[in-house]
This record gives C-alpha cells, sequence and structure tokens, in this order.
C-alpha cells in the first residue's frame, strides 16, 4: 500500500509546509488540479535551462532534440492509455480537446435531423462545447436520465439513444457524483446503434487503469494538471480513422505541408494536423516527467490506495451530526455533502479559516443542483498524497465549527 508520508517528500508544496491562514495545509481538492512532484518542476527548469527551442522548426541539434523528447512524450501517453502514438494529439487540456470533437467533428459531421446525447452532470466543458455546435447546426441536445443515485448506467442509456442519436459524451467519472461509469457495455450498445462516443476522462485517467482499445471508445479527452502534470496541457485521444475525417479547427504553422496564393492548402498528417502553432513544449515535457512519475507509483497502486482512504473517509465524515452525503456510493475518490442549513459557501469559508482547501459551489456541472435539490455542495477530492490526517482534520473541523457554524441554525 502507498506512505502517503514518503510520498510527500516528492512534492514541494508538502516540503516547502505550505501554510494557510496559518495553519499547515489540508489540500482537499486535487479533482480541481493537483500538486506537482519535483521531477515535474525539473523538466521545466531542464528545458529552460539547456533544451530551449522550438520543435519542428529547424535542422539542429536542439530542435531536433525537442522534437525527440515531444515523440517520445507522445509515445508515453499512448502507452499510458493503450493508443497508437498518432492517436494522441496534444492539446491544452480537457477543455480544448472536447471543443476540438465538437468544432472538428460534430459539427462538420451532424446535420439537423440528430441529435447529441449528454448527461445533466456533465461539467461545462462537456456541455457548452455540444450547445453551441448544436446551435450552429440546429440538431437537438438530448440528456441520458440520471438513475435515483445519480448514475448513468446502460438501462438509461438505452432508454436515451434513438434513429437520431449520433454521438454521445460523458465523463467516466463525474467530478461532482465521483461515480464510474460502465464505459465498456455502454459504448458497445452505443456502436451497435451506430453512436459515436466520446468519453471526458479529466476525472478517471489520473486515478485508473484505462485501456481505449479494449473500452474501444472513440474519443478520450483529458488534462494533465489533474494529475501531477503542469496546466495547459492536454490529451484527445480519437480513433485514427475518425481522426483523419476531422477538420483541423486551428490552422497554421506546424500543421500544413504547403499552401499556395490561391489557397491551395495540403495539411500534414495526424496527428500534427491537429497541433497548429508551437506547442506549449515545456507543458509537454513536464507532462511526460509527470506520467514517468506515475508509473512510478504505479496506477493501480493509486487506484487501490485512493479506495482505502475513501472507504475510511466516508466513515469518519458519517460521524460528522447534521451531514448529508450526495454520493456515499461512489468508486471515486470525489465526497460531495453539506451540512444541514449551512451553505455550502460558508462551510468552504470557515474550512479555509482552517487552513482546509475544498471546493463549493456546482463545480461547473451547472444542470446537476436541480437533480440534487440543492443550489451547492461542498466537494472533497482525494489523491495518492492524501493522508488519514487530513481527513481527521476535516472531520474534527467539521464536528467542531462552534460558534461559526452555530449561527446558521439560529
Ligand atoms: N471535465 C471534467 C469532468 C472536469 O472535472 C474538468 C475539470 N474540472 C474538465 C472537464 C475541464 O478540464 P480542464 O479545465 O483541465 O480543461
Amino acid at each position: 500500500m502507498i506512505d502517503p508520508y514518503k510520498i510527500r517528500k516528492d512534492f514541494p508544496m508538502f516540503v516547502n509546509k505550505v501554510k494557510m491562514q496559518n495553519h499547515n495545509l489540508v489540500f482537499l481538492d486535487n479533482a480541481s488540479t493537483t500538486f506537482k512532484p519535483q521531477c515535474v518542476l525539473d523538466a521545466i527548469n531542464q528545458y529552460y535551462g539547456f533544451e530551449t527551442s522550438n520543435s519542428h522548426r529547424g535542422d539542429y541539434d536542439l530542435c531536433n532534440h525537442a522534437d525527440e523528447l515531444i515523440k517520445s512524450t507522445r509515445r508515453l501517453v499512448a502507452e499510458f492509455i493503450g493508443a497508437n502514438p498518432n492517436e494522441c494529439i496534444f492539446t491544452t487540456g480537457t477543455t480544448n480537446s472536447l471543443n476540438l470533437i465538437a468544432y472538428g467533428y460534430a459539427r462538420k459531421y451532424l446535420t439537423k435531423d440528430d441529435e447529441i446525447l449528454i448527461s445533466v452532470e456533465e461539467h461545462a466543458s462537456n456541455s457548452l462545447p455540444w450547445f453551441e455546435v448544436a446551435k450552429e447546426i440546429g440538431c437537438k441536445i438530448s440528456y441520458i436520465e440520471l438513475d435515483k443515485e445519480g448514475r448513468i448506467t446502460l438501462e438509461k442509456v438505452k432508454k436515451a439513444i434513438n434513429e437520431h442519436t449520433k454521438l454521445m459524451s460523458f465523463a467516466q467519472v463525474s467530478n461532482v457524483m465521483g461515480y464510474e461509469v460502465d464505459v465498456k457495455a455502454i459504448t458497445e450498445y452505443a456502436h451497435s446503434k451506430g453512436v459515436i462516443v466520446s468519453l471526458d476522462g479529466a476525472q478517471s485517467i489520473p486515478h485508473n487503469k484505462i485501456n481505449v482499445k479494449e473500452l474501444d471508445i472513440d474519443f478520450l479527452s483529458f488534462s494533465a494538471h489533474k494529475m501531477c502534470g503542469p496546466t495547459g496541457v492536454g490529451v484527445l485521444y480519437g480513433k485514427k480513422e475518425l481522426l483523419e475525417k476531422m477538420k483541423p479547427v486551428f490552422v497554421g504553422g506546424g500543421n500544413n505541408v504547403t499552401f499556395s496564393p490561391e489557397h491551395t492548402v495540403t495539411y500534414l498528417e495526424v496527428p500534427h494536423i491537429f497541433e497548429a502553432g508551437t506547442l506549449n513544449i515545456e507543458g509537454i515535457l513536464a507532462f511526460k516527467a509527470a506520467i514517468e512519475y506515475i508509473n512510478k507509483i504505479g496506477i493501480e497502486n493509486i487506484h487501490e490506495y485512493e479506495q482505502y482512504l475513501r472507504k475510511y473517509a466516508m466513515k469518519r465524515m458519517l460521524e460528522v451530526e447534521d451531514i448529508i452525503i450526495y454520493n456515499p456510493n461512489a468508486e471515486a475518490g470525489i465526497i460531495t455533502f453539506n451540512l444541514k442549513k449551512v451553505f455550502a459557501q460558508d462551510l468552504g469559508t470557515y474550512l479555509n479559516s482552517k487552513g482546509i482547501a475544498v471546493r463549493t459551489g456546482q463545480h461547473c456541472a451547472k444542470m446537476l443542483p436541480l437533480f440534487l435539490g440543492t443550489p451547492a455542495t461542498v466537494r472533497v477530492s482525494l489523491y495518492f498524497y492524501t493522508t488519514k490526517e487530513d481527513i481527521d482534520l476535516l472531520v474534527e473541523t467539521l464536528k467542531t465549527g462552534g460558534n461559526f457554524l452555530d449561527a446558521y441554525f439560529a
């Protein structure tokens, strides 16, 4: 089993004993972003201190070296998700990847009689691109009904898919509910009905072993910063035959072979056709270090530890009087709750005053509050460096809210 105390020695945010409101920081907002190990910081310094050059731009050693590093990162990313390297496009993150599918694929191939299927628990980044493209095409957005617990199930998907459904997009793990969706079964059914499957992996790839070929999904989007990597980098995986059909949304340097005054353009092949402009080289190289780090720890070990910690957290949090937990049976390390009669943001502010960082509000899933029956919630999210002590501090702080929280019971 992972020892989070040992692991913390790798993370400057812990080594530097960062404080919040004069308390040792208790960071329980890992679904939002994660801390970076020293090796990720070192990769950034290495590039700027010793390896700076553009990629795909020159014939000198430094430039070729940058090309090689990017290539090897692409191979590593591909290996991490069970894909081929030329099916992995570097983007700026999940949001960018999902927009690329919406504008590069859906806008080109869907018509006004078609339907795009999502759910009300999707993140803004997996809702708004579809809304915008649907508006342009004049097609319909339809919704998978959630089950009583708030899950997307095969049964509900079967009910939602009809002869107009052409594409569906859903999160493998919801960033609010933490439920893990049976992607394989749903994809198999969707494909039997000719529906393309786009998976939002922002909350699953950092925690679970995923193989895109086994799941047979058509597209996968995820971000480096939620898996110990830097911000501003992400991946779009797509089946090669689909990527080859897609339109490049951004065009310019680095994505073409040739162009003329008559506007004839020959574009590069997949994946480079989707990577116009100078890449976030620093970010890509730091992402490589992050994946190597995660591989060293072992993604299965990360998953196992989070399962163990979630069980512990659930048990301890249920000790808190007046707690409402919205996802007691979730698989992922995300626990979403409220205290009766305390507004989520007030609780978040109180926890902040004790050095505890949690996320409050609607967590970018702004269609979900209607289902939950509350305008806002508090979210605790774990990673493999979270300790039982962090959970204990949270629970003790919730239990001893004292005068501050009592004010709301008046
Ligand atoms: N989808 C989900 C489920 C998320 O949790 C997030 C990030 N909170 C995103 C998409 C967007 O990710 P990014 O901001 O890294 O593009």
